[in-house]
């Protein structure tokens, strides 16, 4: 028996050998995984990353796939996912726990049918919790990590961490976890407020994302950072680029910086118009675009220009 056979017999939640992460990426796209792990519980989780952790064997963490994009080859390790498993949620007053596997559209919305004023903004934005905090993801002006008050991973030999809010530093869709540690849990303080004053600002941001986003295409959001010169969009529609085709991917035409599956698009296609769009809008502006997307399985230099 391999070690990844006998990760699978110590495994007591879902193990998907070889399976393809295009059934888990918003994208659509993505070669097979050693294995797709979605852990029973926390003890299930620390045995699985002792036992890769012993067995050097390398392990990914992923939320919903929302912001990811993987390659066509598939990646050479283990990806694990705390999914529906780890996806405990309540409200005292205003202090909010809330584990990795819930998904972040839940706590927003529980948290605005409470008028718990703080998360508003990021109505819509897809993913989990735990991809959020890794991300900081944000919307209208509002990110994940300002109403945060403490964060709990657990370390490849199952350690269980607790980091302050101020511990971690968080920035610009980043932030400084190790990609040694899992996300499982998370606790934040908002703010009490009125039902309307919360409604309006939720109204506000979800129109706004209807208004500018492709939502009807599968894709993982903005491709690329906006850059200290402006809107990563902007550049890209300036530079001529909004509709460009490679196989089944597009640079959306609706907003530039999402790139689009209509379908049986590869990895390779939206490796091509990153490629293409670094290219084009450095000569034309001179500006440096930084992808925004998590990239796994990947050689390294693949997104360079
Ligand atoms: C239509 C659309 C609109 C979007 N709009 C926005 C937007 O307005 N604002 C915004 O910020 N983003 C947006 N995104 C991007 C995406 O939704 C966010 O980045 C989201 O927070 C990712 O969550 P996820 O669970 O899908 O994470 P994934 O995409 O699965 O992973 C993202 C990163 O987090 C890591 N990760 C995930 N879970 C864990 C964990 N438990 N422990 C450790 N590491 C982990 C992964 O390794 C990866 O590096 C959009 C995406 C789409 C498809």
């Amino acid at each position: 028996m391999n070690s990844i056979e006998t990760l699978q017999t110590i495994t007591k939640g879902t193990f998907l050998k070889e399976e393809k992460m295009m059934n888990h990426t918003s994208y659509g796209i993505g070669g097979p995984t050693q294995a797709y792990i979605v852990p029973k519980d926390k003890n299930d989780l620390a045995q699985i990353l002792k036992f890769a952790n012993q067995n050097k064997i390398k392990t990914y963490f992923v939320g919903s796939g929302s912001n990811l994009l993987v390659s066509d080859k598939g990646i050479d390790g283990i990806v694990i996912t705390l999914g529906k498993a780890i996806n405990e949620f309540r409200i005292n007053g205003d202090q909010v726990y809330a584990e990795s596997g819930v998904m972040l559209g839940k706590i927003v919305k529980e948290c605005i049918k409470n008028n718990l004023s703080g998360l508003e903004s990021l109505i819509g934005v897809p993913g989990t919790l735990g991809g959020a905090l890794i991300m900081n993801a944000g919307a209208f002006g509002g990110e994940i990590s300002n109403y945060l008050e403490q964060v709990t991973v657990m370390s490849m030999d199952g350690i269980i961490k607790k980091y302050k809010a101020g511990e971690i530093e968080f920035s610009y869709r980043d932030s400084t976890f190790s990609s040694e540690e899992i996300v499982i849990s998370a606790i934040f303080k908002l703010i009490k407020s009125d039902a309307k004053t919360v409604k309006e600002k939720k109204i506000l941001a979800s129109g706004n994302r209807k208004a500018s986003q492709p939502l009807k295409f599968r894709s993982a959001g903005s491709v690329f950072k906006n850059p200290a010169e402006g809107a990563a969009g902007y550049f890209i529609d300036k530079a001529g680029l909004k509709g460009t085709k490679v196989g089944d991917a597009e640079i959306s035409s609706h907003h530039a910086n999402f790139f689009v599956n209509h379908g049986e698009a590869k990895a390779s296609d939206i490796v091509k118009l990153i490629r293409l769009t670094k290219e084009t809008v450095n000569k034309k502006f001179g500006v440096m675009l930084e992808l925004e997307v998590k990239t796994l399985g990947f050689n390294s230099g693949t997104f360079d220009v």
